[in-house]
């Protein structure tokens, strides 16, 4: 039910529920429309009347007039009407019936493998042809390839006041026709009651027209805009509908976080708990930089309530995410609360273990290891102690959340290196570690950091904090990109690093279809690798190898027994060994920019001067010269987010894969960026008055999936 936004004369008509009509008219309510027609167009995710109305086409075609034969451009799709000059069948390497047509501008050829011989007599010299098709190369003239056709005796005449034609998404066994027909007949019989949701005070100061004029011009746009003009998605009747879809998805994620805030935690708080953390932070080693610090507090004060704490620190690679998460975890210590810390791969898991114990084994806080990989006696043992409340911090893998895996009294679960952070896995997250109706406090850490205007937007289920400084005394990374061809000089380069006793990574990223081949790849390099440096030790890592063969090289490495560190991407997020400071990438010109910068942050963690190396094989696209380009310019993560932003788009970085962003309609989030300020303000009125519209906006353009309501 709409609140607000009436003028007091208008009765206040129940404006949901006849949104709620359209949604629940099934489509075989529609004439025509039968059980098998309703399951293909279920294939399309079309179930309701207003799900037809929704459908919207994917581009249109101008068959309001003739194109001139003389100005065809390849590819173009184009009406034609011409005089038929000669038709016969030939035999190539496939037998086919060649028309050939003419305008006066030009000749074209209808070329049909398939044909009846009523089809040739018809197609006869000195009669006329309407065809529709796309434009394509032929040996003698242009061509189309069975186009839709007419043979008349006069020449056609086009009807410009018909409109253009939509092309819609469709499925096996629905046909563009059939479709057309369908949701014709859903917009004559219910367009009228397609209800407005967004208030008109909005719609008017955005200068939107009203969704069922849109709705109207987008099934049948005039002939007076071209295809063109419509493919840019620039009409205002597209904004208009873009803006509404965005919309959605962002009240979607604003009503899932106020849902959790119904929810309750465990309260972190008091005088012990910030002395504890403030403690912690002066006797860690070194001086905590501004910025964690604030970081620090920002979520101190989320801890301090009996809200779920829902907050992503984003930091470049190296910003010191760990030791904010440290904090947080000696605070909920503090309040004899337990803490799970999750972290994508073994190796990082067991990193964080040895970090998280050397940090807090001394302030009497118990750190435990819980990994897939452990003997099942181990892991038992871990478990119970877990259990039994003897353990404060758990450190591990996803393990941490598997069947059988209690906590006693958890109140943070911290959930490092999330690359792709996805609504799915957020929702995902937010099961794990419930008791009863009380939820963990939940932290989560990434290197990708995103734009301010899109995690705005579409992380507006969460707060985000940004560790936007790094330690002291760094040094940028040295980045260079060297061609293949000079991959001697590189093994000199790292056989002089060795010698002044640093050590090196030597990177091969997974490429291929095949992990089998891509490892077969570091093997050999490690092995050339041993031969041309037979005074230093050279190691490998891979992701086939054992959890622990892969723990005691990584160890090696760490102890400076190994000089060089061969690997596949395992190393790719925040393994952290300061005295490497050279780092070769294979096959750079096929990594995404993101992806290189989370490997070269590996290096350049320690006092000396860093270098990396981008080895790549030539040509190298334009694409990859601008990553190439970025890297080389900047280490700022949060400029190369920017750019990568720019290159792959804002899908990528937001992980709509997993989402329904992926599903949107109309909306493309790189193209409709520009929209995304003004979403943030009307969401936040609408969730204000209008919350009535929310759900029904939500109901329309995101569903209303079972995971938004269980929140
Ligand atoms: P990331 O943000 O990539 O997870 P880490 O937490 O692994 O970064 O920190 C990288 C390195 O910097 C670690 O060796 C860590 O101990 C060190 N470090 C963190 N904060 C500081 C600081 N304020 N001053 C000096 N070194 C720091
Ligand atoms: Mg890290």
């Amino acid at each position: 039910m709409a609140i607000g936004n009436q003028s007091p004369d208008v009765p206040s008509r129940p404006r949901t529920a006849a949104v709620g009509d359209l949604a629940k008219i099934p489509v075989t309510s529609i004439d025509g429309v039968g059980g098998q027609l309703a399951a293909r167009l279920d294939r399309l995710r079309i179930r309701s009347v207003q799900d037809l109305l929704f459908h919207l086409p994917l581009r249109y075609q101008d068959r309001t007039r003739a194109a001139p034969v003389g100005g065809l451009r390849l590819s173009q799709h184009a009406l034609v009407i011409g005089r038929i000059e000669h038709t016969a069948v030939t035999y190539g390497r496939r037998r086919a019936l060649l028309t050939r047509i003419s305008d006066g501008t030009g000749a074209l050829t209808i070329r049909l493998f398939h044909f009846s011989q009523a089809q040739q007599r018809n197609l006869r010299r000195g009669r006329w042809l309407q065809c529709f098709g796309e434009v394509r190369p032929g040996p003698a003239t242009l061509e189309m390839i069975h186009p839709e056709y007419r043979v008349t005796d006069r020449p056609a005449r086009p009807d410009p006041s018909a409109g253009l034609t939509p092309v819609y998404p469709i499925t096996e066994g629905l046909t563009q026709a059939r479709l057309r027909r369908i949701i014709d007949a859903a917009l004559a019989d219910h367009l009228g009651s397609v209800v407005e949701l967004l208030p008109k005070k909005i719609l008017l100061s955005l200068g939107y027209p009203a969704l069922r004029e849109a709705l109207s011009y987008l099934h049948h746009p005039p002939a007076t805009v071209s295809p063109e003009q419509l493919a840019t998605g620039q009409e205002p009747v597209q904004q208009r509908l873009a803006f509404e879809e965005l919309l959605a998805h962002h009240l979607s994620l604003r009503l899932l976080r106020e849902r959790r805030q119904r929810l309750r935690a465990p309260v972190l708080a008091g005088d012990a708990a910030c002395r504890a953390a403030e403690d912690f932070m002066a006797q860690v080693g070194f001086q905590p930089t501004a910025a964690q610090r604030r970081v620090v507090s920002e979520i101190g004060r989320d801890l301090e309530r009996d809200v779920p704490m829902l907050r992503l620190v984003q930091g470049d690679v190296g910003s010191g995410k760990t030791l904010v998460a440290a904090a947080s975890a000696v605070r909920a210590a503090a309040t004899a609360h337990q803490t799970a810390v999750m972290a994508p791969t073994e190796l990082l898991a067991e990193q964080h273990w040895r970090t998280f114990s050397g940090w807090l084994e001394p302030m009497q806080i118990n750190v435990g290891w819980l990994s897939g990989q452990l003997p099942a006696r181990e892991r038992r043992a871990a478990q119970a102690a877990l259990a039994a409340g003897e353990i404060d911090v758990m450190v591990g893998t996803h393990a941490l959340f598997q069947a059988g895996v209690e906590f006693s009294r958890l109140g943070l679960v911290v959930v490092d290196e999330q690359h792709r952070f996805g609504v799915d896995q957020r929702l995902a997250l937010r099961d794990k570690g419930q008791l009863g109706d009380h939820v963990p406090h939940q932290l989560i850490m990434t290197a990708t950091p995103i734009p301010r205007t899109l995690a705005m937007t579409f992380y507006a289920d969460l707060d985000v904090s940004s560790i936007d400084q790094l330690p002291p005394g760094r040094r940028p990374v040295d980045t260079v990109v060297v061609p293949e061809s000079r991959r001697p000089e590189v093994v000199a380069r790292v056989a002089a690093a060795c010698a002044d006793g640093r050590q090196a990574y030597w990177v091969c990223p997974l490429i291929d279809e095949s992990e089998a081949l891509d490892i077969q790849a570091a093997t050999a390099i490690a092995d050339a690798l041993s031969l041309a440096l037979p005074d230093h030790a050279v190691g490998l890592v891979h992701g086939r190898m054992r959890g622990t063969e892969k723990e005691r090289a990584m160890q090696r490495f760490r102890n400076g027994e190994i000089d060089v560190l061969v690997a596949t991407t395992v190393i790719e997020v925040g393994v952290d060994v300061p005295n490497a400071s050279l780092m070769i990438i294979e096959n750079s010109e096929r990594l995404g920019l993101s992806q290189l910068h989370q490997l070269r942050g590996r290096v350049g963690r320690g006092a000396v001067e860093s270098v990396c190396v981008l080895l790549y094989h030539p040509p190298l696209g334009a694409t990859a010269q601008f990553r190439l380009a970025a890297l080389r310019e900047t280490s700022d993560g949060f400029e190369i987010a920017r750019r990568d932003l720019e290159l792959r788009g804002p899908g990528e970085l937001l992980g709509t894969r997993q989402t329904g962003l992926q599903r949107m309609r109309v909306a493309d989030l790189a193209r409709d960026r520009a929209l995304l300020p003004k979403i943030q303000a009307v969401g936040q009125r609408m969730m204000r008055g209008h919350r009535g519209a929310v759900t029904a906006l939500v109901d329309r353009w995101v569903g209303g999936g079972e995971d938004y309501s269980n929140v």
